[in-house]
């Protein structure tokens, strides 16, 4: 029983919920961690092998990125314990079921996680009311196919080249993961006037120092190619993107991909990050020190979740896009500007930024 407060700190959590439906064999966690900026925003997990304490960390780092996009979100996550490729009728008895079971919890909003996709999220719509994430047809935005994601980093690549005095017009771009975040990354990018040298994906690396056309390889991989299957540009292995010479590399496809034993050999001046936490600490430090300018993942792609935001009240999106555009930029000014003035890395000055605003919201509740 005391178990569970040994997650709990100051700023949370302030619920655990454990769910049981016996008839569906429904067993899922919802941990609501601070809700002081608003109701919490946080996806739906479905996996055989969540944990409650993984669930609390995940509801922990919600609190700080809708905190650090300056949300009026608080953070959340839930986990079902299950085969997320379990038949769908039964899948959707299973999430039918727990929507039922949080359909009171109105300061929770789900949305899509690993496991669960925007059919889950209309369905639990369908029975509360409430979800992020969602169908066109129900009233989603569709991120992926707008590349809201994309359209952020590109944003928060706007900002940063001003602290390096790097020029957009020509900038040289590496990709890493030419999915539905490095694609729009390098679309949005390429329609500021920079070029794409490289790019890369599961199978394997293309690069061309004169520039690779963004469109052509958007349509290949598209068409359920490899990059690798171009006809133009040097093919090398996934691994030798590090070693491409570039202005501005994006790490948009797994963690940890930069780490201590090959961060040294990055030869560029910008690491806006799209994925979630490509670098591993010691790697971020030794990019700082390098004079490498790194961009945190939770400011830089923050796109997805502005835009659930924008969907949930009901905007357009054209309203999401233009938010992102603004939420972004003045997120990556701000942290940048404290990174250099208090001496700190950018990781150090946007988690300082997100703490301060969770406080201060804190102290304008009743119970704070
Ligand atoms: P995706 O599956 O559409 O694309 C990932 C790409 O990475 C694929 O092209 C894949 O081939 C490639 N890849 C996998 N392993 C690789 C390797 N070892 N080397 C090079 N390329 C490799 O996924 P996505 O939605 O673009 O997400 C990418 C990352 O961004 C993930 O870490 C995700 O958590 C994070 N992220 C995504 C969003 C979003 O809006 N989609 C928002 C925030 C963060």
């Amino acid at each position: 029983m005391e178990d569970i407060f040994q997650l709990a700190d100051n700023f949370g959590p302030s619920r655990v919920l454990y769910l049981h439906g016996r008839s569906v064999g429904l067993k899922a966690v919802v941990v609501i961690d601070n809700t002081s900026c608003g109701p919490a925003i946080g996806g739906v997990r479905m996996a055989p092998d969540v944990s409650v304490d993984e669930c609390a960390r995940l509801a922990r780092a919600m609190t700080w990125k809708n905190a650090a996009a300056g949300l009026p979100h608080g953070g959340g996550k839930s986990v079902i314990f299950g085969d997320p490729r379990m038949p769908a009728s039964d899948k959707e008895q299973i999430i039918r079921a727990f929507a039922r079971s949080i359909s009171d919890i109105a300061d929770y909003i789900p949305g899509p996680d690993m496991g669960t996709d925007e059919r889950c999220m209309a369905w639990i719509k369908d029975e509360t009311g409430r979800a992020v994430g969602l169908p066109r047809v129900v009233g989603g935005i569709p991120l992926d196919e707008i590349g809201a994601t994309g359209f952020g980093l590109a944003a928060s690549v706007d900002v940063g080249r001003e602290f390096i005095g790097l020029e957009l017009k020509g900038a040289r771009v590496a990709v890493q993961g030419f999915g539905a975040v490095g694609m729009h990354a390098a679309r949005f990018l390429g329609e500021k006037g920079c070029i794409l040298v490289a790019a890369s994906d599961s199978r394997g690396t293309l690069a061309d120092a004169s520039g690779l056309d963004i469109g052509n390889l958007i349509a290949l991989k598209r068409a359920g190619r490899a990059l690798r299957d171009y006809d133009r540009g040097s093919k090398l292995a996934p691994e030798s993107i590090v070693d491409v010479e570039c202005d501005i590399w994006i790490p948009a496809a797994r963690p940890d991909v930069l780490r201590a034993d090959n961060a040294a050999r990055l030869r560029a001046r910008l690491v806006p990050q799209g994925a979630n936490i490509p670098c591993t600490p010691e790697a971020e430090q030794i990019l700082h020190e390098k004079g490498v300018l790194v961009v945190p993942d939770f400011i830089a792609n923050a796109g997805g979740v502005i835009c659930a935001s924008i969907e949930y009240r009901g905007g357009t999106e054209r309203a999401a896009l233009d938010y992102i555009d603004e939420r972004i930029r003045a997120n990556t000014h701000e942290v940048l500007q404290r990174s250099r003035r208090d001496k700190v890395t950018p990781r150090a000055a946007a988690g300082a930024l997100a703490e301060g605003r969770v406080r201060a919201a804190m102290q304008m509740r009743r119970w704070h």
